[in-house]
């Protein structure tokens, strides 16, 4: 059991913006960030993708495919954006932000705040296929 506001609200059963839901995920609509921002949440309390059961990715993705297909046919976009963060609820959700044809890139914003904050940084080739290995070999011991 965790008090964090996800679950509080997954378990009030007062959602009215629930588009879709299955066994593990739920979809809501809620133009918070932007017009036509929907998230879909896991049902159990995760920090992390890294926690997720197959069969969840799989109902977490059904239902993210699902939406973003409205959302490219009701704002007119080839694009749905997917951002996850969970800086300020630590229960893992995936945003949808729809690339409104009329406004602004949200890469353009993501990554040139951190840019600015830590710097662009530059990695050589073998600097990524060091990176490349290490990952790697951290897979192939996790299995
Ligand atoms: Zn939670």
């Amino acid at each position: 059991m965790t008090d964090c506001s996800i679950c509080i609200k997954i378990k009030s059963e007062s959602m009215q913006n629930v588009i879709e839901e299955n066994k593990s995920a739920i979809g809501i609509a809620s133009g918070y960030f932007r017009e036509g921002h929907c998230s879909v949440i896991v049902k159990r309390h995760i920090k992390s993708i890294s926690e997720l059961s197959t069969d969840e990715y799989t109902d977490i993705f059904y239902i993210i495919k699902r939406i973003a297909k409205a959302l490219e046919y009701k704002y007119d976009t080839d694009k749905t954006y997917l951002i996850s963060i969970g800086d300020q609820v630590d229960h893992f959700h995936i945003h949808l932000i729809p690339k409104h044809k009329d406004k602004c890139s949200i890469g353009v914003y993501c990554f040139g705040k951190l840019f600015e904050a830590e710097g662009e940084q530059k990695p050589t080739l073998e600097e990524q296929v060091s990176l490349r290995d290490k990952l790697r070999n951290i897979i192939s011991s996790q299995q």
